[in-house]
């Protein structure tokens, strides 16, 4: 189809102002928060309603024109760049909650709401959504679907797969389906558990119904401080294996530390290596006793010093603490690469110690930001995109990371998803007939591959492959 007639076809469902192609502005949607890979759409589209993406969607397919959904463009690993051009669907005018039932602790939700907006609207109610990514004031409920996010409270609660009970989806054709739903069943086949986490692949997600959970009756809050990673990461595993979960335990390393103290200027402890937040919540009577074993574990592991928050404002600043870190990193490179691999949690100083001989002999600056309760860590490389070489080195650093987590025991992604960043890794953890099965999973639902081509399966032809966009990383390891 001419592009003209194309345009003006999608003007008439969207409407004028929602349909963008001034190079300008579709210059906005060349990445995610992943910044080293930038594709440009041909168009974006900004839909209202199940209905205008359903028929967005037909008319797509109809032409064969790639379509990548997008939520607030928050992902980390190039989940919603458009490798491929095409369209860019972006979710976030279909922004409501548009019920929340606290009998049934439930909440209707439009897929480009803001994470933060279903607790908002559930506070009434002292219920809130459990799945807390750090992002959560930007980032949409169907970017937090498709990634199947977490987050600092993800270690008691779960991720988001546990939160969601069903899903209206569009299809890869345009046809609109409804997946699981309020009442319990064991009648079918989970098929909203199968789209949860497959980052925009399998179908474009409208409306999510989501659990509520009730607030707890007390949260207690703790900041500490150690003169080793090992030694903060060692308290860690102590206490879990003395049998204590808390809602949270997060980590950060001296570079973090003092980004964030340059940034906030709240008092931090410049020398210390790490600063470790640990979240206790629930009843009051069983947060005494865990408050003991917690102390106990601090304390034999060397901590320098901790503190209980005393109130809602300091628990507040605290976690402000955590929550800026990665923001705060911009204040050393300009550019910041994050990997998201998961290893054992009695495996972290192991980890570390990697990790810094890989920064020291690539010279490279590794900021460490870490879910450290479950494993997950974000190593954060600082560089400059227009250095080719540093560029180079930060990608055979990605690599190496991940090499070392998958022979720590651990994975490739714990909440930021494959995208295009971890995509060639993918044979580090499943083998060919794995890779095979997970195509046929995606040609089963998107015969003519146009949902978000060129992302999480490996496609060994890369930058050779037609309609690929060229990107930075192809350029750069593979000289095309
Ligand atoms: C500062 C910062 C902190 C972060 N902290 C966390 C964290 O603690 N935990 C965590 O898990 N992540 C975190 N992230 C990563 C990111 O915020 C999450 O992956 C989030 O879920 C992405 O949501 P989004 O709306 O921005 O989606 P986008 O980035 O727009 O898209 C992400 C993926 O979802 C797909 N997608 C988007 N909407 C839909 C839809 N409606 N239907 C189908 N597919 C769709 C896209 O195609 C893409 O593959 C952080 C990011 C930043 C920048």
């Amino acid at each position: 189809m001419h592009p003209k007639a194309l345009i003006e076809k999608l003007i008439a469902i969207v409407g004028k102002d929602y349909v963008l192609t001034d190079k300008t502005d579709i210059g906005l949607y060349d990445s995610d928060a992943e910044t080293l890979d930038k594709a440009a759409p041909d168009i974006v589209v900004l839909p209202a309603t199940t209905e205008q993406v359903s028929a967005v969607v037909k008319l797509a397919a109809s032409h064969k024109i790639p379509i990548s959904p997008r939520g607030a463009g928050t992902g980390l690993s190039g989940g919603s760049t458009c490798v491929r051009g095409g369209i860019s669907l972006v979710l976030t005018r279909m922004n409501r909650v548009l019920h929340v039932d606290p009998h049934e602790r439930l909440a209707l939700v439009e897929a480009g709401a803001t994470n933060v907006s279903v607790s908002v609207a559930a506070a009434k109610h002292n219920l809130y959504f459990a799945p807390d990514p750090s992002s959560q004031i930007a980032s949409t409920i169907g970017g937090n679907i498709a990634e199947n996010a977490g987050g600092p409270h993800t270690l008691k609660y779960g991720m988001t797969t546990h939160h969601i009970v069903g899903l209206k989806v569009v299809l890869a054709d345009g046809s609109v389906v409804t997946l699981g739903g309020a009442a319990r069943t064991s009648n079918e086949i989970d098929l909203s558990g199968f789209f949860i986490g497959s980052e925009g692949t399998l179908g474009i997600a409208c409306e999510a119904l989501v659990k509520l959970i009730p607030r707890p009756e007390k949260v207690e809050t703790l900041l500490a401080y150690f003169q080793s990673v090992g030694q903060a990461g060692q308290a860690v595993s102590d206490i879990v294996a003395a049998g204590v979960i808390p809602a949270a335990m997060e980590m950060i390393d001296q570079i973090t530390i003092n980004a964030v103290e340059d940034y906030l200027v709240m008092g931090l402890n410049r020398a210390a290596a790490a600063l470790l937040i640990i979240e206790l919540d629930g009843p009051s009577a069983a947060i005494a006793a865990q408050r003991k074993v917690v102390e106990t574990c601090l304390e034999k592991n060397g901590a320098i010093s901790m503190r209980w928050a005393l109130d809602a404002k300091e628990r507040a600043t605290i976690w402000k603490a955590r929550k800026t870190a990665f923001g705060a990193l911009g204040r050393i490179a300009p550019h910041g690469y994050v990997l998201d691999g998961v290893i054992p949690r009695s495996r972290l100083a192991e980890v570390i110690a990697g990790i810094e001989e890989i920064a020291l002999r690539l010279n490279l600056t590794i900021a460490n930001v870490y879910h450290a309760g479950d494993g997950n860590l974000h190593p954060c490389m600082l560089y400059h995109r227009e250095n080719e070489d540093e560029v180079r080195r930060v990608m055979l650093a990605g690599k190496e990371i991940l090499e070392l987590c998958v022979e720590m025991g651990g994975t490739l992604s714990g909440e930021h998803g494959i995208g295009i960043e971890k995509m060639m890794e993918m044979p580090l953890v499943f083998s060919d007939l794995d890779l095979v099965m997970m195509g046929r999973l995606k040609e089963a639902f998107d015969p003519d591959g146009i949902l978000n081509p060129g992302k999480v399966i490996p496609n060994l032809k890369t930058c050779g492959e037609s309609g690929a966009r060229p990107l930075l990383r192809h350029k750069i390891m593979s000289g095309c």
